[in-house]
């Protein structure tokens, strides 16, 4: 576990949210809001790929990239609406037991138990399929 401490002394996580059924739920989104407002560090961890990584899939493909503007649009407006936009980590299709170990997570949410999860918690991890 790599739980801090806030400034009150209080014991905080390093949480992260899938977000493609997970983050995208009401109930998980409103429980990212309630944990960021409590000082946890809340991230979220998507296996879609930034816009970086996708020019570089169209270029190795030969296919003809969209614009920027029409890439994860949904997510960074949610990510904006949580003041999170610099904690996003996109694991570009691959599986997030490394990231997660990586990055210090204490906790993954994650609606994939199979790819996701499972791996994360066979590791020593703590991720919860919802
Ligand atoms: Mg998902």
């Amino acid at each position: 576990m790599l739980m801090f401490k806030d400034n009150l002394g209080n014991y905080k996580l390093k949480i992260a949210f899938d977000f493609d059924d997970t983050l995208t739920d009401p109930l998980f989104f409103e429980l990212a809001g309630r944990l960021i407002s409590r000082g946890h560090d809340v991230w979220i961890m998507t296996a879609r790929s930034s816009y970086e990584q996708y020019l570089e899939a169209c270029q190795k493909f030969n296919i003809p990239p969209k614009p920027e503007s029409e890439r994860n649009v949904d997510l960074l407006e949610m990510a904006k609406k949580l003041a999170i936009e610099d904690k996003i980590i996109y694991t570009a299709c691959e599986d997030k037991k490394d990231f997660f170990f990586a990055h210090g997570f204490d906790i993954l949410f994650d609606d994939d138990a199979e790819w996701h999860c499972n791996p994360i918690c066979e590791a020593g991890g703590i991720a919860i399929h919802i």
